[in-house]
């Protein structure tokens, strides 16, 4: 850990809240997680991980489990519905380079909400639902139902 440890609180556990809470829980902070969920859950269906975001996975350790959920992507190719105009086409890797060997990966929300949240978990973060933030000021959280929660608490 590089530092003082702080009393860290989230507003949000989608995959962007988990990530940082496992890596801020991870340097030894003490991380609470809000959400308005009544449980933990993913959000829509699917999306392509670049693989910068492969590299956040890999430090918190959820990415083995992520590509093992997911499917590899060398290249994506759209067209223009109306007159098949190429849109888009994007290649990975496509001289075979890097150390790795680049990728995009396509993982459906539920698998990659599983391995964010396991490793938010892992890593000592608290999530805490059925907590809506309603406003964030020094330092302390509100909640929608009126509790507080954080330095003063
Ligand atoms: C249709 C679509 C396709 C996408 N495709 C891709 C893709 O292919 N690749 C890619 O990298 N990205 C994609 N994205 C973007 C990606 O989904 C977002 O960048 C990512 O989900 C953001 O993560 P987040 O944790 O910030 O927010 P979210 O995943 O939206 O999570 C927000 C969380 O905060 C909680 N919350 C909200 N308000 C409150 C509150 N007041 N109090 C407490 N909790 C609260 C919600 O319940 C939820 O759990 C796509 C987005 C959309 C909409």
């Amino acid at each position: 850990m590089t530092g003082n440890k702080l009393d860290i609180a989230i507003a949000g556990a989608g995959i962007g809240g988990l990530a940082a809470a496992a890596l801020l829980a991870a340097d030894g902070h003490n991380v609470v997680v809000f959400d308005q969920f009544a449980e933990p859950l993913p959000v829509g269906s699917g999306l392509v991980i670049q693989p910068v975001g492969q590299d956040v996975l890999a430090q918190i350790g959820a990415l083995e489990s992520a590509v093992n959920s997911g499917s590899r992507i060398t290249r994506m190719l759209g067209h223009e519905a109306d007159n098949g105009r190429r849109g888009l086409d994007v290649w990975y890797d496509r001289t075979g380079g890097g150390h790795r060997g680049f990728f995009g990966l396509a993982i459906h929300r539920a698998a990659l909400f599983r391995a964010i949240h396991k490793a938010a978990l892992r890593a000592g973060a608290q999530i805490v639902p059925d907590a809506r933030v309603t406003t964030a000021s020094a330092g302390l959280l509100t909640l929608a139902d009126g509790r507080q929660e954080g330095r003063s608490t």
